[in-house]
């Protein structure tokens, strides 16, 4: 089975093999992970590895922290005005459903002190929307660096004066080429590129988290950095799956190598999508996400066929957003460029049994 889900998404099979021969005893402990007590030395290395892997991936510097929180990405959208904004108003950049998302919370909490700096609903979000006025007084500008179900991303980072960026990183952390020092805060929930859902990871610039009482302890950034994000029970199965998962990225090679694979996979997919005459992609072509590709069939009906024809072939979880429609095939780090190939395959076959 070749599964394109955009999330939960495929884990390396090697983490999966390494997870289930610890499973029942870690490390000669006679206990598994989620036995052991989150205050173990035992557990204490699995988070502080976690990091310093992370650390390395993403040549995090020493002036920004990285937190393990729960919740998801979902209550990053309130956490981060909630612990960034100060006396100024935060600016958000809509170029999907879930910017649009992170957008409403904060208008949610904070009303108009949350505005729209540019939106691409009118087109449908098939492309990046440039920011054309920055008001002055913004605490942060808050983009989504990829756009999990409509198939955009930011190849480059713009800078805004000295105005934090905050990105949404869910569906492209760790496959993509960015500079963490472009970033405020850096936040992506773990189900995609990272391991199972239950934790999500957020990289904040130490000079951003500020001292307030009116925080709820839980939501506080500082909570997290002073007790090394332990304050309560840490979803510790899914930070030792991600310790695994960032083991297996820095043996082949890190960040830069996964883009090259990533580039290679999406690359493929997109040649075959362009040179046909049955599929296209609704996304303009500067802007194209390497991690989620959308492609469509004009006719509904063919659509339906092909997706039922993909499922029974064993290409699963095929399906575009319900807001898309179409077809949507996600192509995170753990997924093998063979899986690719051979959706190529099933692709031109498809269309050369229609005749097109
Ligand atoms: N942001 C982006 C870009 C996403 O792709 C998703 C989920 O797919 C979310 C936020 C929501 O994440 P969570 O389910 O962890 O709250």
């Amino acid at each position: 089975t070749w599964n394109f889900s955009a999330g939960p998404a495929v884990l390396p099979q090697t983490v999966l093999e390494k997870a289930q021969q610890e499973l029942l005893s870690y490390n000669d402990s006679g206990m598994s992970v989620m036995e052991l007590s989150h205050r173990s030395s035992l557990f204490q290395n699995i988070i502080d590895e976690a990091e310093a892997h992370l650390r390395k991936l993403m040549d995090i510097p020493d002036n920004y922290k990285v937190l393990f929180i729960q919740g998801g990405a979902s209550l990053q959208f309130a956490a981060v005005p909630m612990n960034l904004l100060k006396e100024g108003k935060a600016g958000y950049v809509i170029s999907g459903s879930w910017g649009k998302k992170a957008y409403q919370e904060a208008a949610k909490l904070y009303g108009d002190r949350a505005i729209i700096l540019a939106d691409s609903s009118k087109e449908k979000h098939t492309l990046i929307p440039e920011v054309k006025e920055v008001p002055e007084d913004l605490d942060y500008i808050h983009i989504t660096s990829n756009n999990t179900i409509e198939g955009t991303a930011y190849h480059e980072i713009p800078t805004w004066n000295d105005i934090p960026v905050v990105a949404d990183m869910s569906s492209n952390i760790l496959s993509a080429n960015y500079d963490v020092r472009d970033f405020g805060v850096i936040y992506a929930g773990a189900q995609k590129n990272i391991g199972p859902a239950g934790v999500t990871i957020v990289i904040v610039r130490e000079d951003l988290i500020k001292e307030s009482n009116e925080i709820p302890t839980m939501l506080d950034y500082k909570t997290y950095v002073d007790s090394g994000s332990m304050y309560n029970t840490p979803p510790t199965f899914a930070i030792y799956v991600a310790k695994l998962v960032f083991e297996w990225l820095l043996d082949l090679g890190g960040v830069a190598e996964m883009v090259k694979l990533n580039q290679e996979k999406a690359g493929l997919l997109y040649k075959a999508i362009d040179e046909s005459n049955l599929y296209a992609s609704p996304v303009q072509t500067e802007f194209r996400s390497l991690t989620n590709i959308p492609f469509t069939i004009a006719d509904d009906e063919l659509t339906k066929q092909f997706l039922q024809e993909a499922q029974e072939r064993g290409f699963v979880n095929l399906k575009g957003h319900r807001s898309v429609g179409g077809m949507r095939a996600s192509l995170y780090n753990a997924f093998p460029l063979e899986g690719v190939q051979e959706l190529i395959s099933f692709m031109k076959e498809f269309e050369n049994n229609r005749g097109a």
